[in-house]
């Protein structure tokens, strides 16, 4: 088999039993090292489960990254006008979070209705930041799928996921209940992934991001002494751009 993001050959690790009940193989690539399922044929069924599942972090995950999110583009200096796509955006709350943070934030997803932001999708074809958080081990063909977030050129493109360093079949990442985590990637796969496209792969605080310029290094603990300090200004006022989405909605209905 060959790697779905390099190409290059794999070799076979071991066999897993997913979603109880397809038995399948996992190859790391010879060349990028990153380890990866047979080409997934389960998906329809492993998104078929119409709820949140297995993932019970995912409400305080969209908490803690809507916070270290606004802290850290407040400290890189983003123009919070500037147009910013959620990839992959789930239920569309960490989207909606930004939103309310006065971001131009825009949400898509090919297998949730986005219930928080279903009056925020836009199908222009480039954005200045996109963000695809537990994205990438979803990727069913990572080099076909990263390719069409970097068409979107964006300027920044930030993402979370877990690296492959050597782990065992009994990695919890697999997901193996899920069988919804089907690659998995190598610090110099990403790398290579970004410098082919002339980004530069910066990790800051708990996200991943590819830059077209070097960002500055900011320490985890800058970064959450200013999302407090965010947080507590943003709570005095904190329906103030929710206010203001539903005026737009309301006279973009009334026009029509
Ligand atoms: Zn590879």
């Amino acid at each position: 088999m060959r790697c779905r993001l390099c190409e290059a050959p794999t070799c076979y690790r071991w066999s897993l039993r997913l979603l109880g009940c397809h038995d399948v193989k996992y190859f790391e690539c010879r060349s990028c090292g990153s380890l990866q399922t047979e080409a997934p044929y389960w998906l329809t069924k492993a998104y078929s489960i119409g709820g949140a599942g297995f993932d019970t972090g995912a409400v305080q995950r969209s908490i803690n990254l809507a916070l270290s999110m606004h802290a850290i583009l407040d400290l890189i200096g983003f123009d919070k006008r500037l147009p910013c796509l959620d990839f992959g955006a789930g239920a569309g709350l960490y989207a909606r979070m930004m939103r309310d943070r006065g971001y131009n934030y825009w949400a898509s997803d090919p297998y949730n209705s986005i219930y928080f932001m279903d009056r925020f999708t836009d199908d222009r074809t480039r954005w200045s930041l996109i963000s695809a958080f537990e994205v990438a081990e979803h990727m069913p063909n990572p080099r076909c799928n990263w390719a069409e977030l970097f068409a979107k050129e964006p300027d920044l493109l930030f993402f979370t996921t877990d690296l492959y360093r050597g782990h065992g079949a009994d990695w919890p990442y697999l997901s193996t209940e899920t069988g919804q985590h089907v690659f998995f990637y190598t610090e110099q796969a990403l790398m290579s992934l970004g410098s082919a496209r002339g980004y530069h792969l910066a990790a800051v605080d708990a996200v991943r991001v590819f830059s077209r310029s070097v960002l500055p290094d900011l320490s985890s603990a800058e970064i959450w002494r200013r999302a407090m300090e965010l947080f507590a200004e943003h709570q005095r006022d904190p329906f103030r751009h929710a206010v203001i989405d539903l005026e737009s909605l309301k006279s973009a209905k009334s026009d029509t």
